[in-house]
């Protein structure tokens, strides 16, 4: 018994995936197909993509915006939750690597639920806002883009997001990083001045939970 968060041994982690995610073989084949880029450590871990899909029907979430697709998991894992008529909005700025995505949504039969948008998401995020009148619009919002413009896609993001709708942001803890002050990089500094500014933030409750590289939860006060 403890109350503090468990460090979790391989072993530990095996017996998680073992009896904590259920990840379909199609799943499965992307993150091995990934696993062979030089860039796959930038996928979610399938616990996340099982917690993703879990807070979607939580939510019975309709409208979703993601803000970083890669190759597509962390999308396919929430559509694959997503209720029928239910909408995916993906940005990323790689067609080489959402081709990829794109053809496990196809095999998944989920594609009709997911638009990509192709090109800087800050002015993909201005657009939706602006000349698509889509503020508080989505029910959840998942931010796992460049990290150094983390506080920018959080305001629009939540500018966005529905009252009482969910802002899901990765990589908060970002391997340790953020209590190591010798660390002073751009993405570290950004998603450490992203945390104090999410824990004073008065217009959210959250929580940051220490699963996979730290997910934080910033609920959109009604
Ligand atoms: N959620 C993804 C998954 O489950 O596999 C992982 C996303 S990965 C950590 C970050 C993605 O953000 C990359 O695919 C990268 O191309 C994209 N990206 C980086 N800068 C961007 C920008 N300015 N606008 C949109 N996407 C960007
Ligand atoms: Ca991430």
């Amino acid at each position: 018994m403890s109350n503090r968060t468990l460090q979790l041994s391989s072993e530990l982690h095996d017996y998680l995936l073992s009896v904590g995610v259920r990840e379909t073989s199609i799943q499965c084949r992307l993150r091995e197909e990934t696993a062979l880029l030089r860039e796959a450590g930038m996928q979610i871990a399938p616990e996340e993509g099982e917690f993703l899909a879990l807070l979607v029907r939580l939510l019975n979430a309709r409208n979703i915006l993601e803000i970083g697709t890669f190759t597509g998991y962390s999308a396919l894992s929430m559509a694959l939750a997503l209720p029928s008529g239910g909408r995916i909005l993906t940005c990323d700025v790689n067609r080489e690597w959402t081709d990829i995505a794109r053809r496990y949504w196809q095999e998944a039969g989920v594609e009709e639920r997911i638009e990509l948008r192709l090109g800087p998401a800050l002015d993909t995020l201005r657009n939706l806002k602006v000349r698509e009148s889509l503020a508080n619009h989505f029910d959840m919002v998942f931010i796992d883009a460049d990290k150094d413009a983390y506080r920018d896609y959080y305001e629009l993001a939540l500018q966005l997001t529905r009252p009482g709708g969910l802002l899901v942001i990765d990589n908060t803890l970002w391997s340790g990083r953020v209590v190591d002050p010798a660390q002073t990089d751009p993405n570290t500094v950004a998603i450490r001045e992203l945390n104090r500014h999410l824990h004073a933030d008065a217009r959210i409750d959250v929580c940051l939970v220490p699963i996979a590289d730290g997910v934080t939860l910033a609920h959109k006060r009604q």
